[in-house]
């Protein structure tokens, strides 16, 4: 198996590394350092490109247009964006063929999903190119954390051995990028000596992972007294809370540089050696829309032309600051990322609590803790401990859950060995199964 896998790992990097992909590097690194008038430039050129295209050559777009009496000459700067309305997740799913430019769909296509709290997976196809710049856009926000290809240990949702296997090693190595691949399924008290035995004796200088599987790496670590140092933590995927990137960083003595995106990857936001987070300006067009839960992140694609998004409303929202960033970077500023579609637990009174992150905070010999509302007034929390979760830490779980919560809320704590993660192995902190009946 092990040459195959070995196989996979070179063609993944050939096919995601190829000269494209040092192209866009080298240019991504270039207007990285432009002012806002310069990316601003680059912006309208690249819109133009790609609103041609869309006339000429998405059946969607070129409706639209017609509808509207506009031509690819009416778009000649960002502002002209606002001629044509936003779209969404339901427009894709209502206009899925239309949306695809068939003459750029080809092999080397890939296909990103999203499921969301509907429940309606939606496929959004991107193309070689789009692929590429993505990995670039990445990779640049590594270097400028100063990983230019370090040793590294991977650890987050990809099946890297079958959910079944009970037995070390759940991890591979992937040569082509000098990286052990572990598995966060497996990642449990039973087995977390043979992952830090195995993390101590491959000596990485780079976490990448969920912010969920750090913390639960980090406690395992901790509740073992085992000591190690990364050089740089690099999370994606889900929300990072205060709390959590506090125990992550004074654990592994390291600082963590976080990267927000989503499956359509019509926005990325990254956070430099500063700590601030920059809306990546020259990765897409990010418009801030003014809600009532935040301002909401609605963007349009600069470089996938086989399914070019334009104006998506992404359903994420973020707090804006208007501020300039010691980094230099004149790319915008956000205080925080709110996540998408957050779960909510309903309490007897009716009021919806999002935030439960804090119920947990200080109770010892808690690894990870899942609310999970089926019933109304009722709550079961699933926790995975390390083995000496007492009465006493029970009942300050409980008291919490009942201060945070309502006092009328009828607590069920349940010892799981395991939690189960969500779609592409993301932690799930809220479940609520009262949705499908509301
Ligand atoms: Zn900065």
């Amino acid at each position: 198996m092990a040459p195959f896998f070995e196989l996979q790992g070179w063609v993944k990097k050939v096919y995601r590394q190829g000269p494209i992909f040092s192209e866009y590097l080298r240019r991504l690194e270039r207007s990285a350092n432009y002012g806002p008038d310069r990316l601003r430039r680059l912006q309208n050129i690249q819109l133009k490109k790609i609103i041609h295209h869309c006339y000429f050559n998405v059946p969607y777009y070129r409706d639209l247009f017609r509808a509207l009496k506009l031509t690819p000459q009416s778009f000649q700067t960002v502002d002209d964006l606002q001629k044509i309305p936003m779209m969404d997740k339901s427009t894709v799913i209502d206009n899925y063929e239309k949306l695809v430019a068939w003459k750029r769909k080809n092999i080397l296509c890939r296909v990103g999903s999203t499921s969301g709290s509907t429940g309606r997976p939606t496929a959004f196809f991107r193309d070689y190119e789009s692929i590429n710049f993505e990995n670039a856009s990445v990779w640049r926000h590594w270097r400028q954390a100063g990983d230019f290809g370090k040793k590294r240990v991977t650890l987050r949702g990809e099946i890297i051995v079958p959910a079944k296997q009970a037995s070390p090693p759940f991890w591979k190595y992937n040569s082509a990028n000098r990286e052990l691949l572990m598995s966060g399924y497996h990642l449990s008290p039973d087995n977390a000596p043979s992952y830090i035995h195995a993390l101590l004796a491959f000596e990485p200088k780079v976490l990448y992972c969920y912010p969920s599987t750090a913390y639960l790496l980090a406690k395992f670590f901790k509740y073992s007294a085992k000591q190690y140092c990364f050089d740089s933590i690099f999370t994606s995927s889900e929300s990072l809370e205060p709390d959590i990137r506090a125990f992550i960083e004074e654990t592994f003595e390291s600082r963590i540089y976080d990267w927000y995106g989503q499956a359509e990857r019509v926005a990325a936001i990254a956070q430099c050696p500063s700590g601030q987070y920059h809306i990546q300006e020259d990765y897409s067009i990010v418009e801030l829309i003014k809600t009532s839960c935040g301002d909401e992140l609605v963007g349009t694609h600069l470089y996938n032309f086989v399914m070019p998004l334009l104006r998506y409303r992404t359903n994420d929202y973020v707090t804006s600051l208007s501020e300039n960033c010691s980094c230099g970077s004149a790319f915008r500023i956000v205080a925080k990322i709110l996540g998408r579609n957050y779960g909510y637990i309903l309490t007897p009174e009716g009021y919806r609590i999002s935030i439960m992150n804090h119920i947990p905070r200080g109770i010892d010999n808690l690894l990870e803790t899942q609310f999970c509302q089926e019933k109304q007034g009722e709550l079961i929390i699933n926790i995975l401990t390390n083995g000496k979760f007492s009465e006493q830490d029970r009942k300050r779980l409980v008291q919490n859950t009942l201060a945070h919560t309502s006092p009328r809320m009828r607590v069920i704590v349940k010892e799981v060995d395991g939690i189960p993660r969500g779609p592409n192995g993301k932690f799930v902190s809220i479940i609520n199964k009262l949705e499908a009946v509301n």
